[in-house]
C-alpha cells in the first residue's frame, strides 16, 4: 500500500484534489455513482489498496485472493462512457500504463450493481493492447500536455 498526499490532484484524473475526490471513498464513504466507484477503484489499483478493491467487489464475483504484485505501471485513466439505471451501472474506461519505452492500454466495459445504497463492481469485458500516441495527442502519463511536449 502506497501513501499519496491528500492535497495533490487525484490520480483518477478528475482534476480535484485527492482529499475531495477518491480519498473519502477509500475511507469508507459510499460512492455516489458507478463512475465515482470506478475512479476510486482505479486509484486503489495504483496505490495497491487491496482491501478497498475487495470491499467494493461484489461478493458473487470477488476473487478469493487478490495479488497486485504483477500490476502494470498505471499512468492514467480515461472514462469513455458511464451511466446508471436503477441499481445497475455501466462504466466504459481506458486505463493506460507504461511498458518499457512504450505504452499499453486496458479497456473495459464494467458492470456495477447497487445494493443497500452502495455500488459494487460486478464484472467486466476487457481488451488490451499497445498504444501508439500521436505527437499531438494528450500525453498518456495524464499530465494534460501534448505527447511531444511531455514524455515523447
Ligand atoms: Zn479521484
Ligand atoms: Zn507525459
Amino acid at each position: 500500500m502506497s501513501y499519496f498526499p491528500e492535497s495533490e490532484p487525484c490520480l483518477c484524473g478528475s482534476g480535484a484534489r485527492y482529499a475531495k475526490c477518491c480519498l473519502p471513498l477509500h475511507q469508507g464513504q459510499a460512492a455516489a455513482t458507478p463512475e465515482a466507484l470506478m475512479r476510486s477503484r482505479y486509484v486503489a489499483f495504483v496505490l495497491e489498496l487491496a482491501d478497498y478493491l475487495k470491499a467494493t467487489w461484489h461478493p458473487s464475483t470477488r476473487p478469493a485472493t487478490l495479488s497486485l504484485d504483477n500490476s502494470p505501471d498505471w499512468a492514467s485513466l480515461n472514462i469513455l462512457d458511464s451511466h446508471e439505471d436503477g441499481n445497475q451501472g455501466l462504466v466504459h474506461f481506458r486505463a493506460l500504463y507504461r511498458v518499457g519505452n512504450g505504452w499499453g492500454y486496458l479497456e473495459e466495459k464494467s458492470d456495477f450493481l447497487k445494493e443497500d445504497g452502495r455500488w459494487y463492481y460486478l464484472q467486466g469485458e476487457t481488451s488490451e493492447g499497445q498504444l501508439k500516441p500521436g505527437r499531438n495527442d494528450r500525453c498518456p502519463c495524464g499530465s494534460g500536455k501534448k505527447y511531444k511536449a511531455c514524455c515523447l
